[in-house]
């Protein structure tokens, strides 16, 4: 159950009530807001005179939930905006890591060239293989940060375990939590902590009620800002690396109110995939769209297959832009 509580209810009072019922309380427009389980169907009558609005629900997706916020969440990272009354689909472009300056300065020089706003590119990398590229640590965040300043862009890069969370809320516009990361409890608790834009992308064996349940720590601790990311699943299939779920994107998008980023590159693993899919997200009315870029693919430290080079990028940008267009949205 959400329960809004009265203008006006002291903080002291919220805590109690807060207390009671194992609820957690966050502030929103001078409002008390106190989330409980979704168990709890019925108010005990001595909070009357607390409370002033609830909302219940079938599970615990509750904050996310349509039933509670009927449209999108609109979520501004730097001057763009997605969701909302926006029909932006923010493109991100950028390598799998940082590797060296010259290859991040050619990455972000591409997406200046190209009117894209958002470079992407890890620093501690999630590998399934310890003796391969672990990323550059806070040296990449500092070349990530200097791109900022230097071409004006947007940042995402991703968090791996929660020794390194603060660093990357410092200095990414978006914290990236990626498949292997989305149930550790220390970083999701610490981004509902941060007002920064969180992109929690979906493990590859997550169902859609434990994705968006992930969500919900975020948004429970009072960040607002919070996009999903769906980047394929592991299924049976071995041709292609995992499986892109565009139903789940359909219930993400008829249930929730978050917005929707996908990923065909890491879905796909393959280059050659990566635009026909893209151009397939576009097509769904997502927020966004996350794509793999080297300046030259073959010599990646990491997910050296699945990465496009600039000309392929920039034959899927015009490509996508063309689909969202029919659709009455516009690539950012
Ligand atoms: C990535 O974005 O480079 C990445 C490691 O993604 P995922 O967490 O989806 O595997
Ligand atoms: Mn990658």
């Amino acid at each position: 159950m959400i329960i809004h509580l009265k203008k006006g209810v002291e903080q002291d009072k919220a805590n109690a009530m807060a207390d009671e019922l194992s609820a957690f309380s966050i502030e929103k427009n001078d409002v008390h807001v106190l989330i409980t389980s979704s168990g709890i169907k019925k108010l005990d009558t001595k909070y009357d005179g607390l409370v002033d609005e609830t909302f219940l629900f079938e599970n615990d997706m509750q904050l996310a939930s349509r039933d509670y916020i009927p449209d999108t969440r609109e979520v501004t990272i730097g001057g763009v905006k997605i969701g909302g009354a926006n029909n932006n689909t923010m493109m991100i472009g950028g390598p799998c890591s940082v590797e060296s300056e010259e290859q991040i300065t050619s990455s972000a020089e591409l997406m200046v060239e190209l009117g894209v706003s958002t470079l992407r590119a890890g620093c501690y990398k999630p590998r399934t293989s310890p003796y391969s590229f672990q990323g550059l640590g806070l040296e990449g965040l500092k070349l990530l940060d200097k791109m900022r300043s230097k071409y004006g862009l947007n940042i995402i890069t991703e968090v791996r375990d929660s020794t390194h969370v603060d660093e990357i809320i410092e200095y990414a516009d978006i914290v990236q939590i990626g498949a292997k990361s989305m149930y550790d409890h220390g970083i999701l608790k610490r981004c509902g902590k941060t007002d920064k834009p969180i992109l929690l992308k979906r493990g590859f064996g997550t169902t859609l009620k434990e994705f968006v349940q992930m969500a919900e720590f975020i948004l429970s601790g009072g960040n607002d800002n919070v996009i999903l990311c769906e980047r394929g699943l592991r299924t049976f299939e071995t041709g292609t690396r995992f499986t892109l779920d565009l139903c789940g994107v359909a219930y993400l998008k008829e249930y929730t109110n978050l917005p929707i980023i996908l990923d065909p590159s890491h879905a796909m693993g393959y280059a050659y995939g990566v635009a026909d899919l893209a151009r397939a997200c576009t097509a769904m009315g997502v927020e966004g769209l996350l794509i793999e870029v080297h300046p030259n693919p073959k010599l990646a430290k990491s997910d050296a297959s699945q990465q496009l080079d600039h000309s392929q990028f920039t034959e899927l940008l015009g490509s996508v832009r063309g689909v969202a267009e029919s659709i009455g949205r516009t690539i950012v």
